[in-house]
């Protein structure tokens, strides 16, 4: 059986994987000049920048499947976060681990004792659910994530301080609107394993995947125009003007692009992040994530990426990653000259010298409340055709790898 997977997003490369190691002959056709997707790692001077701020939780269970941990060589970073005020800083240790950490923190006055227990119940809560997906969390209503910690009985400052800036950076949306099954999922994760990145970089995940295929199997440079039909049946697509056929035809693209291949009534909202990196002449914050905690603030989250894995930046040199959550219309002089006033006022005559901007507008597709619920699933009503991509589970490496490999399943009649 030919099988052609449109996409070399982590959706794509895992289906086709699957795919592969079951004895299909598989093709996998990719627009841009290579895999990975939104997944991607460049090098510049020496330093490695991945295309936005992403992190790798070790303990999601489909990723697991296919990826090999030790070859990827992750880094860890350190549990907990920095809060920033400007000058005030409150370091929360490993909340979610180890209870004697909360008593330090308990001084600063960030978040209240009931606050602290609160923490411990909902990640004991949330490692007992047996899901493998935040899309399949379900149970009972959904809500938004901020109305669930605010039933919980969190304090609003804890909800401020904490809650917006370190889920904001993670479901990049600071009002908390995300569907709570987005939360309590990756409240599982970061109780239940690692936050870690790969040791030369975020894109390495997608190249591992890729490594499974044959070499001739993934062809970059190849953007599909459109599916190739015999009446109602997909039978193969059209790439630089040629026809391919195929027994079988996944897209596997952002929800944007296979709502215009396939018609299907995918998401159609988007989240994004802008993502600056900073040479700095010293390392700061450790290996910990540091979260604006300051009103409305430009920049989000920052992380001296180059502390966690050094292999991220020239030896001898340290290199910062600061992320905001809107500003895309800035010019790159703005988006630079904002990110060093929010961290000079963080650390004081730290020399910040400008190395790059990414614009991520499509970075996740928003999860409101319910969302999961109305989502498309792998299988089409078009004979021949299967869906496959993030939008099919939820917005994660996690959930585009599951939905991957029920695209493949879907494909071989499992
Ligand atoms: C900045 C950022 C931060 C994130 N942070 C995290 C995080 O910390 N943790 C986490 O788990 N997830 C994170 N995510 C989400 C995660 O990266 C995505 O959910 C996942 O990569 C989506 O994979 P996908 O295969 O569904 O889609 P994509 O990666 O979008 O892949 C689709 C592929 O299809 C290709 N394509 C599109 N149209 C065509 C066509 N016509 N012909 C051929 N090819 C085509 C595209 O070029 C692309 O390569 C983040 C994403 C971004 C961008």
């Amino acid at each position: 059986m030919k099988v052609i997977v449109v996409g070399a997003g982590l959706a794509g490369l895992t289906c086709a994987k699957v795919l592969a190691e079951s004895g299909a002959e598989v093709v996998v056709l990719e627009a841009s000049d290579g895999v990975g997707g939104r997944v991607r790692t460049d090098e510049k001077d020496g330093f490695l920048l991945d295309r936005g701020f992403q992190v790798y939780f070790t303990a999601y269970p489909v990723s697991r499947r296919h990826l090999d941990h030790a070859s990827l060589d992750l880094r860890t970073f350190d549990p907990g976060a920095i809060l920033r005020r400007g000058r005030e800083e409150t370091v929360l240790s490993d909340p979610l681990r180890d209870p004697k950490a909360l008593v330090p923190s308990l001084l600063s006055g960030a978040a209240t004792f009931p606050d602290k227990l609160r923490t411990l119940k909902l990640a004991a809560a949330s490692v007992a659910q047996g899901t493998e997906s935040a899309g399949e969390a379900n149970g009972g209503r959904d809500s938004s994530s901020l109305e669930y910690v605010r039933d919980r009985g969190f304090s609003e400052m804890f909800i401020h301080r904490f809650f917006r800036p370190f889920y904001g950076g993670i479901f990049l949306d600071r009002s908390l609107s995300t569907s709570s099954r987005v939360l309590r999922f990756t409240f599982k994760m970061l109780a239940a394993g690692k936050t870690t990145i790969p040791a030369r970089g975020i894109g390495r995940i997608p190249e591992q995947l890729a490594s499974h295929l044959p070499a001739e199997a993934v062809r970059s440079n190849s953007p599909v125009g459109a599916l190739l039909r015999e009446g109602e049946t997909v039978v193969g697509v059209e790439v630089g003007g040629d026809a391919e056929e195929a027994d079988r035809v996944v897209v596997a693209t952002d929800a944007p692009s296979a709502r215009r291949l396939t018609g299907a009534p995918v998401p159609e909202e988007a989240l994004g992040q802008i993502c600056a990196y900073y040479r700095t002449d010293r390392p700061i914050g450790g290996k910990k994530i540091m979260l604006n905690s300051e009103e409305d603030p430009f920049v989000n989250n920052a992380v001296g990426i180059s502390n966690v894995s050094p292999l991220y930046a020239p030896q001898g040199e340290h290199l910062l990653s600061v992320v905001s959550l809107g500003g895309f219309e800035l010019s790159d002089e703005e988006v630079f000259r904002r990110g060093v006033e929010d961290v000079s006022r963080w650390y004081p005559g730290l020399d910040l010298a400008p190395l790059a901007v990414y614009r991520v507008p499509y970075s996740q597709f928003d999860q409101p409340p319910g969302i999961h619920e109305r989502l498309p699933g792998n299988r089409t009503g078009t004979p021949g055709l299967v869906l496959a991509g993030e939008y099919t589970e939820d917005s994660s490496i996690n959930g585009s790898m599951l939905s991957g490999e029920k695209a493949a399943r879907e494909v071989l009649g499992q």
